[in-house]
């Protein structure tokens, strides 16, 4: 907007016409006083100024806008009857521009320089506002780097008090941090300690990690400088996420030489222990099986050798367990996979157990009369397995369904109960090795390792595996694996 200010309403309303009607927003002061009034409320693009006016004068009207901050850059026109010296009217005025043009007003060029003075204004107001956006922007970052060097600085005092090697890596994987612990497995800052020449590559798996985005967890062994000896590490790095992007990585590696030694211990004592009892047992099994066929049935001792003999049984799958544990543990699980009908397995199996628990109904749906490759005793004792647990863990029912299913040339077994049921959160451990959900059934004895050899066997039969539960609600345990052709 151009203000314009004389002390002659039609002068005022001259100029106004005039710059209106080249489309220029116009507003008027009828004296000095009045002009300096409204700049205080209002930021004018140009003012158009008569010099010679009543009380206070153009000059004195100008020298006093250009001590303001306000309007100091504001440039002006003065409009003079006289020729005017210039040196008095740069009098108090260097900062802004200035011009003066002659009465009577050529109109052109007073049109000429009110374009020309406007166009500076609003390039300098663009200029301003880039300006202003700018230094926020200068600033907001400066914040921002500051809070991120107070969180990297705050994190970096955590890893220096924990007892295990730390480190912070960048987005791409760089490590950019070590703590003191560090150091004594490796002079480098840049590179991991060296792992066992046994032991996956940490490099290599880190690389992988980075890629993935995917946290990273890994039993390695590694050593200190001064030390011949590796000693097993956990690694574990996780990616800190802000917004969803991963802005850095931290890991640590914790020493678990002890617990890695204490498990080793208790495997080779329990492989040692089914070892040492296999051998009586088979022996006291084999006697009470002759003792129970050498007593006639109406013998009252009879239903006491049968019962001994059950329990001997069930010691004797205990032990077969261990010994099937510490084989798995030593990779010395080996069975051949040979072509069998699956029905047929199933059919034995279900007599089986009928025979051990007549008390129980086992509704069998769908037929899979087709081949697979497999080994039966192995099958058997997944299937008796899955049987064994809907009994154990449905202690309010007598019905298991059996369901077999042939989908995609892929034969789905599985065995389903209306027992206690498992949280969606146990159902990710209860394949794990002496994993059990004691809380939901402490009363229920088990060493947490049966659903653990079923997976080793059904890995080795490339089978998919896994269990759907609801706890209240049952369970279904269920296998899928591939039909072969029968002339394989
Ligand atoms: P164990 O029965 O000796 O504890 P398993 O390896 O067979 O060992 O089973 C592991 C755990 O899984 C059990 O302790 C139990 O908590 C849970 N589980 C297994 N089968 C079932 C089932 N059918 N219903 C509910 N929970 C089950």
């Amino acid at each position: 907007m151009i203000l314009i200010v004389d002390d002659k309403p039609e002068n005022v309303f001259s100029l106004k016409s005039l710059l209106e009607q080249h489309s220029f927003t116009t507003d008027t002061a009828l004296s000095g006083e009045e002009a300096l009034k409204k700049t205080l409320r209002q930021a004018y693009a140009l003012i158009i100024l008569d010099v010679q006016m009543p009380g206070m004068d153009g000059f004195e009207v100008a020298e006093i806008l250009a001590g303001s901050s306000n309007t100091k850059d504001t440039p002006i026109i003065f409009l003079s009857a006289v020729n005017t010296d210039k040196k008095f009217i740069t009098r108090g005025y260097f900062s802004g521009a200035i011009d003066y043009i002659v009465k009577p007003i050529d109109p052109e060029i007073l049109l000429l320089k009110v374009k020309t003075f406007n166009k500076l204004y609003e390039q300098n107001r663009e200029l301003n506002l880039v300006q202003q956006h700018l230094k926020s922007e200068i600033e907001f970052r400066k914040i921002a780097q500051l809070k991120m060097q107070e969180k990297a600085q705050e994190l970096h005092s955590i890893l220096e008090s924990i007892p295990q090697i730390a480190f912070t890596a960048t987005t791409g994987g760089t490590i950019d941090f070590v703590n003191d612990k560090w150091y004594a497995y490796t002079p480098s800052t840049h590179y991991f300690p060296a792992s066992h020449p046994d032991d996956p590559h940490i490099m290599e798996e880190w690389k992988k990690a980075v890629l993935a985005g995917e946290p990273m967890e890994l039993e390695t062994r590694i050593k200190t400088n001064n030390q011949s000896h590796f000693r097993y590490h956990l690694l574990r790095a996780i990616p800190i996420k802000e917004e969803g992007k991963i802005v850095k990585w931290v890991g640590s590696f914790t020493d678990i030489e002890e617990q890695k030694q204490a498990i080793k211990k208790k495997d080779e004592f329990l492989t040692i222990a089914s070892h040492e009892l296999k051998t009586p047992l088979t022996s006291i099994k084999a006697y009470v099986q002759l003792l129970g066929e050498l007593i006639p049935t109406e013998n009252t001792a009879k239903p006491y050798i049968d019962r001994t003999l059950l329990q001997v049984n069930k010691l004797d799958t205990l032990i077969n367990d261990l010994l099937d544990v510490s084989k798995i543990e030593s990779d010395k699980l080996q069975f051949e996979l040979t072509p069998l009908n699956f029905d047929d397995l199933l059919n034995l199996t279900l007599d089986i157990f009928h025979k051990i628990y007549p008390s129980y109904t086992i509704i069998k749906k769908g037929n899979a009369p087709v081949s697979i490759k497999g080994n039966a005793v192995r099958l058997e004792q997944v299937i008796i397995n899955f049987l064994t647990n809907a009994i154990k863990y449905a202690p309010d029912s007598r019905e298991i369904h059996v369901l077999t299913e042939l989908q995609n040339n892929q034969l789905h077994f599985a065995v389903k109960d209306f027992g206690i049921g498992i949280s969606v959160e146990n159902q990710q451990s209860i394949f794990n090795k002496f994993f059990r959900v004691s809380e939901s059934a402490p009363h229920i004895q088990g060493l947490g390792i049966g659903l653990y050899i079923c997976s080793e066997i059904l890995k080795m039969h490339h089978a998919s595996f896994g269990v759907k539960s609801e706890p209240g609600q049952g369970s279904v345990f269920y296998f899928v694996l591939p039909v072969i052709d029968n002339h394989q």
